[in-house]
């Protein structure tokens, strides 16, 4: 899809499958059964998407999916398969070594698991040349865990990328290219941030976890993993309205990997794809 000067791109990394009643929060099963309905263990498939942003001078990738160091356990409890980001990219004609900025909306290891990969001994940043650009928050409270966060939070995936000078730390809102900004969105986490890309009248948004999917548009329809969920409430109040009045294309981070518009009738939001 074209947004102005900017080619944009969204895939999947491939299907995770988190605990359903964890993903819809107080929403009872009967309810969110009928949209995602539920395997053996209780857990619903999510595609891990990632959005490619490209003009003359710049390749973005924002969300890395899960990455190769899992071991074959966690690859089991979340149902992870092989990653396809990297072929993902090279279908689109994009090599790491092209890429010149990496972002993570946060830093779970459902988003930046492919920052790095193993190789022989080191962890090393997938993406040579790319500055890896997140929230200076977010990077603090998933280099000092807790013990309610530190099962989403794997170091292997962002620590190493300090040592090697990759890291760009920003605060609140930032344009790192111009037409592409981040802004921080306290719910999911406290360093949780969105993409917006802005060309020539035209805004494509990239939600993050705190609105992770097209059923999560109902308000009340808030993950039990986001930590501030009222905040997510008021996050998603605000940024609906923007989102409708300014006519925006959106695509999330684990629907499948799809652009469209968002409309309200009757008090109920609705999200319809838009062709490329
Ligand atoms: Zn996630």
């Amino acid at each position: 899809m074209r947004i102005g000067r900017f080619a944009v791109d969204i895939f999947s990394d491939g299907v995770f499958k988190p605990d359903g009643g964890s993903m819809f929060g107080v929403i009872p099963k009967p309810l969110w059964e009928k949209v995602k309905p539920a395997d053996e263990r209780n857990r619903v498939a999510m595609d891990m998407n990632s959005l490619l942003i490209r003009d003359a001078d710049h390749v973005v990738v924002v969300e890395t999916g899960a990455g190769s160091k899992l071991s074959v356990k966690q690859r089991e409890i979340f149902g992870i398969e092989t990653p396809r980001l990297l072929d993902e990219l090279k279908a689109r004609g994009v090599g790491p070594a092209q890429v010149t900025l990496v972002v993570n909306t946060h830093l779970h290891f459902d988003h930046s698991g492919g920052n790095t990969y193993r190789d022989g001994e080191k962890i090393v940043p997938t993406f040579p040349r790319a500055s890896y650009v997140f929230q200076r928050l977010e990077w603090e409270d998933a280099m000092h865990a807790n013990e309610r966060t530190r099962g989403s939070y794997l170091p292997d995936d962002y620590a190493p990328l300090e040592a090697v000078g990759k890291l760009e730390l920003i605060d609140e809102s930032v344009e790192i290219i111009p037409g592409v900004r981040l802004d921080r969105v306290q719910g999911h986490t406290r360093g949780t941030q969105t993409v917006r890309v802005s060309d020539r009248g035209e805004t494509l948004f990239f939600s993050s976890d705190f609105m992770p999917d097209r059923h999560h548009l109902p308000l009340p329809w808030i993950s039990a993993f986001d930590l501030f969920p009222l905040e997510t409430l008021a996050a998603k109040r605000l940024i609906l309205r923007r989102a409708i009045d300014e006519r925006w294309i959106v695509g999330f981070t684990h629907d499948l990997p799809r652009l469209g518009r968002i409309s309200e009738s009757d008090a109920k939001y609705r999200f319809d794809e838009v062709a490329d």
